[in-house]
C-alpha cells in the first residue's frame, strides 16, 4: 500500500524547476564515456543523457508511466562521474535526485521504504536500538570466514545472494563517547567530528583512530552525541521529508559557532554535508539557512583535513620501504568527483609510511557500491565491482586503503566473492596505527 503526499501544484513547480536544469544538457554525450553503468549495460538509457531525455519528456511520460520513470531512474549508483565530467556544468546529481523526490511524491513510499526511513532511520535514537538489537543476533546468520570479510550462514545467504557482509559492531561509537569528547588540544583549534552511520555502527575502529590522529595533531575533537544520518540514503529514496528531518537533528547539535572545522571520515557524509546540504535542505529560517552555509564551508574530509590544515606531508620514502606491504588506494567516487579529493590520502598514506605504495590501474573508477544500488541491483553492482577487483589484483597489493566506509563494504565483498586475500583499510587505520608516537602540530 502506498499513500499519495505531494499536491499537484508543488509537483508541477518541481518539475518546472526541473525542466530549467534539464535544458543545460546538449546531449553531447560526455558522460557515456564515464558512465560506471553505461559500461557494463552498454544501455544508453542508464547513461546521465539518456536519463536527461528522459527528464525532458517527464511532463509526459511521467504521468503514463511513473513507475518506469522510477525504475529507469533507479537504475543509478550516483556515483557523480558524470557530472565531474560534464562540459555544461549540468548538475545531475541533483537533477536525479530532484527527480527521485518527485517521483516518490507523486507515487508514495513502499511500507517498507516508510518503515526504513520514516520510522527508524530519521529517529536515531530508534535506529541505534534496532541496530544495537540486529549486532545481538547477528551471529545467528553470520558466519566467519578466513577471507577478511564476514560472510552469510547458509540460511539467509541465497537470500542476500551469497553477499559477504561486515558485521556490525558488537559496540557502536556512539557508546564509547565518554572516553572520546571534548578532547583538549594545543592548538587551540575546535573540530567536530560528524561519525556517520557506518563508522559508527560497523567501523567504530577507523572513528576512534580519527579522534586519536586529530588529538595527536593538537585540536580538541568535539563530538556531539545523539547525531543523525547525513540523509543521503533517504534523499536517494526519494524521501525528501525525512532527508529534511534528519538535515536538522544534525543542524541541532553542530552549531557551527562552536567550532573551527568539521571533519568526517566517510566520503558520503563530507559530500552530503558540503555539497548537498545546501543544494537540498530546505531551510526552516534564515539562521538555519546560515548554518547549512556555514557549516558546509566549514566541513573537510578527514584526509583533506590533515594535508590542508594538519599540514601533513608525503615521506617520499615510500620506494625505500623493503619488506613492507605494497598498499594501493581506491578512489571514493564522492571524494574524487564530487569533491575534487584525491591527492590528499595519497599524501596521508606516503606520510603514514605504512608500506610501499603502487598506484592500480582506473583507481578513479567506481566500486559499484552506490548505497541502495548494491541492493537493487546486485548484479550489476557485482559486475562494476568485477572490474575493481582485477584493478586492484593488478597492483599486487596486500592492502588496499580507501576513505569511504560504503567501498569498504563493497570492496571486501568483492574481494571475497574471488576468494582474494587482499585486506580492505581506511586510511585512517593505516596512519593512525604508524605515526602516532611522532605526529606533527598544525600549521
Ligand atoms: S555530458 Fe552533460 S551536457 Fe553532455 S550529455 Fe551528459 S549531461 Fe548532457
Ligand atoms: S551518476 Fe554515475 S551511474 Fe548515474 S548516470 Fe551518472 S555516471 Fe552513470
Amino acid at each position: 500500500m502506498k499513500t499519495k503526499k505531494m499536491n499537484m501544484r508543488d509537483l508541477i513547480r518541481l518539475m518546472k524547476a526541473l525542466d530549467r536544469e534539464v535544458a543545460n544538457c546538449s546531449r553531447c554525450g560526455i558522460c557515456q564515456s564515464v558512465c560506471p553503468l553505461y559500461a557494463v549495460t552498454g544501455d544508453e538509457s542508464d547513461v546521465a543523457r539518456g536519463k536527461i531525455m528522459l527528464l525532458s519528456g517527464l511532463m509526459t511520460s511521467f504521468f503514463e508511466n511513473p513507475h518506469g520513470v522510477r525504475q529507469r531512474l533507479d537504475r543509478c549508483l550516483l556515483c557523480g562521474a558524470c557530472a565531474a565530467a560534464c562540459p555544461r556544468g549540468v548538475n545531475t546529481l541533483e537533477l536525479f535526485l530532484t527527480a527521485r523526490g518527485i517521483i516518490a511524491g507523486y507515487e508514495g513510499l513502499s511500507l517498507v521504504k516508510k518503515l526504513i526511513f520514516r520510522r527508524i532511520l530519521s529517529n536515531p535514537r530508534v535506529f541505534d536500538r534496532v541496530m544495537e538489537w540486529a549486532s545481538r543476533w547477528q551471529s545467528l546468520v553470520l558466519k566467519k570466514s578466513d577471507i577478511p570479510a564476514g560472510s552469510c550462514g547458509t540460511l539467509v545467504s541465497p537470500l542476500l545472494s551469497h553477499r559477504h557482509l561486515a558485521p556490525l559492531a558488537m559496540v557502536p561509537f556512539h557508546k564509547m563517547l565518554p572516553e572520546q569528547t571534548q578532547l583538549p588540544g594545543r592548538s587551540g583549534m575546535r573540530v567536530a567530528f560528524f561519525v556517520g552511520c557506518l563508522l559508527d555502527k560497523v567501523f567504530p575502529k577507523v572513528a576512534i583512530d580519527i579522534g586519536r590522529v586529530l588529538t595527536a595533531h593538537g585540536f580538541q575533537v568535539i563530538i556531539p552525541p545523539d547525531q543523525g544520518c547525513c540523509g543521503i540514503p533517504a534523499l536517494a529514496a526519494g524521501d525528501q521529508a525525512s532527508f529534511q528531518r534528519l538535515a536538522s537533528h544534525n543542524l541541532d547539535r553542530f552549531d557551527p559557532l562552536t567550532f573551527d572545522f568539521l571533519v568526517t571520515g566517510c566520503a558520503t557524509c563530507t559530500a552530503a554535508i558540503k555539497k548537498i546540504w545546501p543544494a537540498m535542505v530546505n531551510a526552516a529560517s534564515p539562521d538555519q539557512s546560515a548554518a547549512v552555509a556555514r557549516i558546509s564551508e566549514k566541513t573537510y574530509d578527514v584526509m583533506q583535513f590533515l594535508v590542508e590544515v594538519a599540514g601533513v606531508r608525503p615521506s617520499g620514502q615510500e620506494r625505500e620501504i623493503v619488506g613492507g606491504p605494497i598498499i594501493t588506494y581506491h578512489d571514493p567516487c564522492h571524494l574524487r568527483k564530487t569533491l575534487n579529493i584525491s591527492s590528499q590520502p595519497r599524501i596521508v598514506l606516503s606520510a603514514s609510511g605504512a608500506g610501499r605504495f603502487v598506484e592500480m590501474p582506473d583507481a578513479g573508477s567506481c566500486c559499484g557500491m552506490g548505497g541502495s544500488f548494491n541492493l537493487a541491483h546486485y548484479d550489476l553492482s557485482t559486475a562494476i565491482g568485477e572490474k575493481k577487483v582485477a584493478c586492484i589484483e593488478a597492483s599486487g597489493a596486500s592492502i588496499v586503503a580507501t576513505g569511504c566506509p560504503a567501498c569498504m563494504i563493497q570492496l571486501a565483498d568483492m574481494l571475497a566473492r574471488q576468494k582474494d586475500h587482499v585486506q580492505v583499510v581506511h586510511v585512517m587505520e593505516l596512519y593512525a596505527e604508524n605515526i602516532l608516537e611522532s605526529a606533527p602540530g598544525p600549521k
